[in-house]
């Protein structure tokens, strides 16, 4: 073997050359508790290019080994990667002992703990460097060292290694070359680690938790990893008065309760110091800290410490009491949030403690969890909700006549559809849990009943869906409850103070519009008036309206939608007090507010007084080939223009009968799915005339601003015309990357796994904007619409506008505010803040 001489071995001390990109992080870790002072065993931190070259097959030079062991002989190994989560090799322990090293123990600690301390020592050995069989070294009782030895001889035609510098160079080589493996670069890579991620080791001298006096080992935190409230958990293995292991050890709880004897009874003042070293590590680490301790003779050493792993509620508390204690600032307390935990925190969850028995996946399209009795129909979610019974509705996709078994129903779960599909938007919008293409089910709405893999369940079954994790659990589970604490609403104030891009709410209802304020939403970017008429009292007003082939029927049914529409309006205007209120007109994908089985058509016969085959035929006459594409939107509002006509009145009756209460509204009234300067013209003449009609009605002067939805990539492209008769402009991106990458919204769900899968698609682009194609489209089209009118507003409005990495990116790019569903304005805010945060900082560097 090569033996260079590689002194790379740092003695841990307080001002020693440490530094976590050389030694990764628990060497830095061991090196600020050595600078607090705390009782820390000598520690050595070999530096991962050294670790490199030992893989390769060099070694650390003998007198650098003989320095390491020189003190009680004894030492530990363990791995020192540069983020903890990337894990390492398993730790080994007691490297250095040897026959002579035992007898000196046996004085010191007794027979018994003497043989025990060696024998681990030689089946890790034998087993991890030696990769010995490991049957071979499951040796138990008084004569088990000794058969051990015997078999290490047997096998490897050669004694036990005695010389203890050669066996902490085997260790050192084992482990570096463990790294180096292709199952451990796979898992580091699915913590997201780098496959060529360095690794630093770590050799410490040995604590002994044996011998005479309080013995033990064990480890300590002061939070509660689920709720982040304060709470010392943790164990002790402890041995008294130098009993052998197997007759004194006992588990210790750490502190009082009925369980069992407790530390703090058995060794107050030992209690008391492990404390106050957990307190002066939040204070200096400025983190929640585990410490990993061992007791000898009633003396504690530190021999690591680590985060404490948190849930995402006690992420949230410990950051806070971080920055209320005044350990952290207020901006780091924000930066330290995963913006997507918060989501967990506004609904139930699934206790993360708790067994799952998952039985399907599909994609986690509204966050939170429930447990309800299988329905399969919006008729039987009804009848559940009427007996006070929690149910969730699973279909093969929703559509609008599901609305009211949606609002009866606990959580959703469809076979198809994506992010973007109607039964995700609607969950989301609704603050339901919900999962959508769930491939692996299939539904037999018949029989009702469900598949899943060989698992059937019936009409009545209870099953729990976690829309959070997209898994479908049988039975019941634990569930937390949601936590909009003190803890919560503080960090929310924190981040409205650190700025950022505004967040605004999609919000099509008075409880939509309620629950956005709650999360302080500043206005709401987006009502779907169409989403007004899902519910199934005003459903058939629009179908009659969408029936009527005559310009008088039309007219007559757009009366009867009219005061609907004013109530809705004045009722969000109310709601909003003053905040900006952006209306969409109609964008109604027709095929939505069509029945498409017989039933249904019938009961719309009965309901307009029409022959069925009259309804028959009109429904054919209205399908599309292509719906998403077809008669949507502005193009509606162009070919029956009465209709845009009518919200127009709406809109501002509702504003001058609000302004009369409260200050002055101005509306915003958004156009979707413009492709041409022309169509905003057209429909802003019109508007403009209906607004002159109100103002002399009414004898009130009001303003109005008007907004383009931008989600056709052509308007992207004419983004500077369309500005020029526009207030502001909203990007649709659900529809602009429908279009972009020519995929459909509600189709995509059944290939995208495969498709994220093989990595053609890093991410859903439904899910996470696709900074490079459709982000382009946007940046082209700010770009455009500010050198035509550099005042213009400029927002997002698809369901990426509740994404942290989408809302970077629109941070960047200049957008003024992004507007999601209401019980993301939260996620959204703290992203928001982040990327506040993050600029200031970046400008403060340069
Ligand atoms: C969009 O397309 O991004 C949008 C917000 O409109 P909708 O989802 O209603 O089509
Ligand atoms: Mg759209």
């Amino acid at each position: 073997m090569n033996k260079l001489e590689l002194s790379e071995a740092t003695l841990i001390t307080p001002s020693g050359r440490i530094d976590r990109e050389r030694h990764g992080w628990r060497a830095k870790c061991l090196q600020r508790l050595v600078r607090m002072d705390l009782p820390v065993p000598r520690s050595f931190a070999i530096c991962c290019n050294t670790v490199r070259l030992i893989a390769q097959g060099r070694s650390i030079g003998c007198e650098v080994l003989q320095d390491i062991l020189s003190g009680s002989g004894l030492v530990s190994v363990r791995p020192s990667a540069v983020m903890p989560e990337w894990g390492g090799p398993g730790t080994v322990l007691n490297v250095g002992i040897n026959d002579a090293l035992h007898k000196t123990l046996v004085d010191r600690i007794g027979q018994a703990n003497a043989d025990a301390v060696y024998l681990s020592f030689v089946q890790s050995y034998a087993i991890h460097i030696a990769r010995l069989d490991p049957d071979m070294f499951t040796q138990d009782g008084p004569d088990a060292l000794a058969q051990a030895l015997r078999s290490y001889h047997d096998e490897m035609d050669a004694p036990f290694p005695q010389d203890p510098a050669e066996q902490l160079s085997q260790v050192l080589r084992s482990m570096a070359r463990a790294w180096d493996g292709p199952t451990a670069r796979l898992l580091r890579q699915a913590k997201g680690a780098p496959a060529d991620a360095p690794l630093g080791l770590v050799v410490q001298e040995m604590a002994l938790a044996l011998g005479p006096g309080l013995c033990g080992s064990g480890s300590i935190q002061f939070i509660d990893p689920v709720t982040g409230t304060p709470r010392v958990t943790g164990r002790f293995r402890g041995q008294h008065h130098g009993r052998a292991i197997g007759e004194g050890a006992e588990t210790l709880y750490l502190t009082k309760d009925d369980r069992g004897p407790a530390l703090e009874d058995t060794a107050p003042d030992l209690f008391a110091t492990l404390c106050e070293f957990g307190a002066a590590c939040r204070k200096r680490l400025r983190e929640e800290m585990q410490i990993e301790f061992v007791v000898t003779g009633g003396q504690i050493s530190v021999i690591d410490a680590v985060r404490v792993a948190r849930g995402s509620r006690a992420g949230v508390r410990i950051a806070v009491s971080l920055a209320r204690d005044g350990i952290i600032p207020h901006d780091e307390a924000l930066m330290r949030v995963e913006p997507r935990a918060l989501a967990d925190l506004l609904h139930h969850q699934v206790d993360p403690r708790a067994p799952r028995d998952q039985i399907a996946r599909g994609i986690d399209a509204s966050p939170g969890a429930a447990t309800g009795n299988l329905v399969f129909s919006a008729t039987a979610a009804q009848a559940a909700n009427a007996r006070g019974d929690a149910c969730i509705l699973v279909r093969r996709e929703t559509g609008p006549e599901d609305i009211r078994g949606m609002h009866a129903s606990v959580a959703v779960l469809t076979e198809r559809g994506g992010t973007t599909s109607h039964a995700a938007v609607i969950a989301r919008g609704l603050g339901l849990p919900c999962i959508v293409g769930a491939n692996g089910i299939v539904i037999d709405a018949r029989n009702r009943t469900l598949r899943a893999g060989d698992r059937v369940l019936k009409e009545g079954d209870v099953i729990t869906i976690d829309g959070s994790s997209g898994e479908v659990l049988a039975g019941s589970a634990v569930l937390l409850p949601p936590a909009l604490d003190d803890a919560f609403t503080q960090l929310m104030d924190w981040a409205a103070q650190a700025g950022g891009l505004k967040v605004r709410a999609n919000a099509d209802t008075p409880e939509d519009a309620k629950t956005a304020r709650r999360f302080q939403a500043q206005g709401i970017g987006l009502c779907r008036t169409e989403h007004m008429f899902f519910d199934a009292d005003r459903l058939p007003a629009m179908r009659e309206m969408i029936f009527a082939d005559t310009p008088e029927d039309r007219r007559l049914s757009l009366d009867r939608i009219l005061p609907m529409q004013r109530k809705d309006f004045s009722s969000l205007f109310e709601i909003m007090a003053g905040l900006p209120v952006t209306i969409r007109l109609f964008d109604p994908p027709l095929h939505e507010f069509l029945p498409h089985e017989r039933e249904g058509m019938r009961e719309l016969a009965e309901s307009l007084d029409l022959p069925l085959s009259d309804v028959i035929r009109r429904v054919e006459a209205l399908t599309e080939f292509n719906p998403m594409l077809g008669m949507r939107g502005v193009r509606l509002g162009i070919t029956v223009p009465e209709i845009y006509d009518m919200q127009a009145r709406a809109i501002f009756e509702a504003t001058v009968d609000a302004s009369r209460k409260g200050d002055p509204v101005v509306p915003e009234i958004m156009i979707p799915l413009v492709s041409a300067m022309r169509e905003v013209e057209l429909v802003k003449t019109r508007i403009d005339a209906v607004a002159a009609a109100v103002r002399n009605e009414r004898r009130v002067d009001f303003t109005y601003r008007l907004g383009v939805m931008v989600e056709t990539p052509r308007a992207a492209l004419r983004a500077g015309d369309i500005a020029a008769h526009s207030a502001f402009l909203s990007f649709g991106t659900n529809d602009l990357t429908q279009m972009t990458y020519g995929l459909s919204r509600d189709d995509a769900g059944r290939f995208m796994g495969t498709y994220v899968g093989q990595g053609v698609y890093a991410e859903d682009p439904f899910h996470v904007l696709d900074e490079d194609g459709v982000g382009e489209l946007i940046l082209t089209g700010v770009q455009r619409a500010r050198r035509q009118s550099p005042g213009i507003t400029i927002s997002v409005c698809g369901e990426h506008g509740g994404n942290p990495e989408s809302i970077a990116f629109c941070h960047d790019a200049g957008v003024d505010y992004v507007s999601c569903s209401p019980f993301r304005v939260p996620v959204a805010r703290l992203a928001a803040a982040q990327s506040a945060i993050r600029s200031r900082k970046t400008r403060e560097s340069h």
